[in-house]
């Protein structure tokens, strides 16, 4: 019989994200690397606070702003956490979206990558969208959710929403849009697979910031197995299969 494994401590699951680094970028999708690593894309509207909660949850001042630099907006930034020879997450910061003064043929190319990125990234494990807490889930964030709502039905991909910049809310405000997040998802993707997580977050605050960080350390193992193989067939090789 094997031992449970014991439940890391925040101090072990930040000491994790900490030792997130830069690994590479890319400009197009085939550019990114084939690692073998799950990876955890990091999604948001621009402005929802994503390279701060990157930041802040590697507990690193300038890791993400690599993103920020002219030129290189549109690019996914991929970063490696885990033991220094031996990472055993990728986190890839993908394009913030919804900024106004794109013009439409840089929108509708964003559009395709993420849309082609969600869907088709096989070592996608889970997804981190960052969403203002002043404004909740827009369209935009419920398009992109669409875009990858088939790999949540199924478990295949998990997905974390954070609420931003709590702090700019009193406890009733921060209470009541949780709930509504949470039903507005429950309503859309929920399914008996499905793991999706909604939670408050500052940076600011510090608020949310262990419980996001144990959220992405599960993620380093391998997603329990899609329901196709989870439902194993009776087998009718077994001679007691027909009970
Ligand atoms: P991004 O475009 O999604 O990467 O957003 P940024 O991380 O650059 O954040 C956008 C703005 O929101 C900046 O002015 C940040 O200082 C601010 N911001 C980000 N996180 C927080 C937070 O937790 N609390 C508060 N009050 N402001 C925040």
């Amino acid at each position: 019989m094997t031992e449970p494994t014991p439940t890391p401590t925040d101090k072990e699951v930040l000491g994790w994200a900490h030792t997130a680094r830069f690994f590479t970028t890319a400009a197009q999708l085939h550019q990114l690397p084939e690692t073998g690593l799950p990876e955890v894309a990091f999604v948001g509207r621009s402005n929802a606070g994503k390279s701060t909660a990157i930041n802040t949850l590697a507990q690193t001042k300038r890791l993400a702003f690599a993103s920020k630099t002219p030129g290189r907006t549109q690019h996914i930034n991929l970063f490696h956490v885990g033991p220094k020879d031996e990472p055993n997450q990728l986190w890839a910061d993908l394009p913030g979206y919804g900024y106004a003064a794109v013009n439409r043929d840089a929108k509708q190319r964003w559009q395709q990558v993420m849309a082609d990125y969600l869907q088709q990234r096989e070592p996608l494990r889970g997804v981190v969208q960052m969403v203002d807490s002043r404004h909740g889930l827009t369209d935009l964030d419920r398009q992109l959710i669409d875009f990858m709502a088939e790999r949540i039905y199924g478990g295949e991909i998990s997905l974390l929403v954070l609420l931003t910049k709590a702090d700019k809310l009193n406890r009733k405000e921060q209470a009541a849009i949780l709930r509504e997040t949470q039903e507005l998802l429950g309503s859309y993707v929920l399914t008996e697979h499905s793991d999706i997580g909604v939670s408050l977050f500052s940076a600011l605050k510090n608020q949310g910031v262990a419980d996001a960080a144990r959220q992405l350390h599960e993620w380093v193992a391998p997603r329990p197995s899609a329901p196709d193989e989870a439902e194993a067939p009776d087998s009718s090789e077994s001679p007691t299969a027909d009970r």
